[in-house]
């Protein structure tokens, strides 16, 4: 199959058909490897800039449909990656957060992608060079910047060192999981959790209600007296409100304490409070036993220094053009932006960060072969959200390209343009979790 009736095709059937693997009957399975192709005749550099959900995804599938011609750097600042993507269950101690973690040795060994651990410390756009930190550079024909996101401080805040120590956000996974995880079992039974959800656009969704979910679930078993405030910067539920709502107000009822249209203007992080305003403007301060802030989130100042973010400063993410996920900016040839960093209509997930990294490899390599990128992209999107410690909701949609716009959006005759929830939490949709995580990894890592 070539490579556009294979991206045709995984469209149509979702991810799954992109990561065949073998099945164990312990439910694990075994990646088939596909050989990187020597005669595809596309030749270039394409420099990577980070190696998570969308950069790991881009760097593998210019190899495997680019075949050897196609030099591959990927450049990521830490030696493995570690899931955000079923994070909240280390936090109720279902997981061990070392589940989560992902190493470079398949991409580098099997697809030949030079895997270099360094920190990207400046794009030079106009020479097509990328600058590390202490030393040394990098050329590229096409660069791809798949770096993430990076994290505001909290009104009253006043060093990001707070959240590795005092109130971890937690929203990247790795020590502050670990962290949250530890201060949730030292806090007192009685004492309140509290946590707080920026404006739209965040990272994941429905990430934020799903760990209300499961931090609840664990307070109900072990920490009798015990509840979590959610204070919501938007005005209700931002996804899967029907399932959200019936959790937070049947499940978890006096458990769950979701309060709306919540403006934080302090987080005390010695004195473990928490001072909001509501939709009228009543300032209240909450005391509590864990403050967990998710933090309001940008792309990264690598982004910002090179020029290549909106100047609206609510969406302080990179535009681009969802044909190839190139920039919009002027005078920024040859840099695509994929992942968190970037500004579309798609969710910020991880599941949509490895689709745009396809659409993004295929139209790099159309380029570089001299022709146009594919103009009608499909991408899909999906999130399971555990509800308890063995159900699970899910919301998915599928997006194609709208010219008049030049947006990804969901087709009106979908679900009416909108996407579609799991009717109810349920022991099913747990296992297709698991199945879907370990898919959407192996697709992405291996
Ligand atoms: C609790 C939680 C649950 C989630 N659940 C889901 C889910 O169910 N489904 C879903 O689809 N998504 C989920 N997400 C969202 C998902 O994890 C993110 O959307 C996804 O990781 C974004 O991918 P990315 O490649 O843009 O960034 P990341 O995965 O964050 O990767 C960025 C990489 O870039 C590297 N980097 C950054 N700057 C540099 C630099 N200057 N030089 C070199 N390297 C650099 C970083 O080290 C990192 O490895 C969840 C997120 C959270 C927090």
């Amino acid at each position: 199959m070539d490579r556009r009736n294979f991206l045709g095709s995984v469209a149509a059937g979702g991810l799954g058909l992109f990561a065949m693997r073998s099945a164990r009957a312990d439910g694990s399975s075994t990646p088939v490897l596909f050989p990187v192709p020597t005669n595809t005749g596309i030749k270039g550099n394409v420099v990577v800039v980070g190696g998570g959900m969308a950069g790991a995804a881009v760097a593998k599938y210019l190899r495997l449909w680019g075949g050897s011609g196609v030099n591959v750097t990927l450049i990521e600042a830490s030696p493995k990656y570690t899931s955000n993507i079923m994070s909240n269950t280390v936090l109720t101690g279902q997981r061990q957060l070392s589940s989560l973690d992902y190493a470079y040795a398949t991409l580098s060994g099997h697809y030949g992608v030079s895997v270099v651990k360094a920190t990207v410390a400046r794009i030079d756009a106009t020479g097509r060079w990328v600058h590390l930190q202490g030393g040394g550079s990098v050329g590229y024909d096409r660069l791809v910047l798949a770096p993430g996101l990076e994290f505001d401080l909290m009104p009253g805040m006043s060093s990001l060192q707070e959240y590795e120590t005092l109130v971890p956000h937690a929203w990247r996974a790795g020590p502050q999981t670990q962290r949250l995880r530890d201060l949730l079992v030292a806090m007192p039974a009685g004492r309140n959790v509290v946590m707080t959800i920026p404006k739209a656009p965040y990272r994941c969704p429905p990430g934020p209600y799903e760990r209300a979910c499961v931090v609840a679930d664990w307070l109900k078993r072990n920490k009798p007296g015990s509840k979590i405030i959610v204070l919501d910067a938007n005005p209700g539920i931002v996804v899967e409100r029907d399932n959200f709502t019936n959790a937070f107000n049947g499940t978890y009822a006096g458990i769950v304490d979701y309060r709306p249209d919540s403006t934080v203007t302090q987080v005390s992080s010695a004195a473990l409070t928490v001072t909001y305003k509501d939709i009228v403007g009543k300032e209240t301060t909450l005391a509590a036993g864990v403050v967990n802030p998710i933090p309001p989130q940008r792309a990264p100042q690598l982004l910002n220094a090179a020029g290549l973010l909106s100047s609206d400063p609510d969406r302080p993410f990179a535009p681009v053009d969802v044909l190839s996920y190139e920039s919009t900016v002027p005078d920024k040839p040859g840099i695509h932006v994929i992942g968190d960093a970037s500004l579309t209509t798609q969710p910020k997930a991880g599941h949509i960060g490895n689709q745009q990294a396809k659409t993004c490899a295929d139209a790099i390599l159309r380029l570089l072969a001299g022709k146009q990128p594919n103009p009608s992209p499909v991408t899909n999107s999906a999130c399971y959200t555990p509800i308890t410690s063995t159900t699970a909701t899910w919301l998915s949609a599928v997006y194609q390209y709208d010219a008049a716009t030049k947006t990804m959006m969901i087709p009106l005759q979908h679900n009416k343009g909108g996407a579609i929830a799991a009717p109810a939490p349920t022991a099913d949709n747990y296992e297709d979790m698991l199945t879907w995580f370990a898919t959407l990894m192996g697709d992405t890592f291996s």
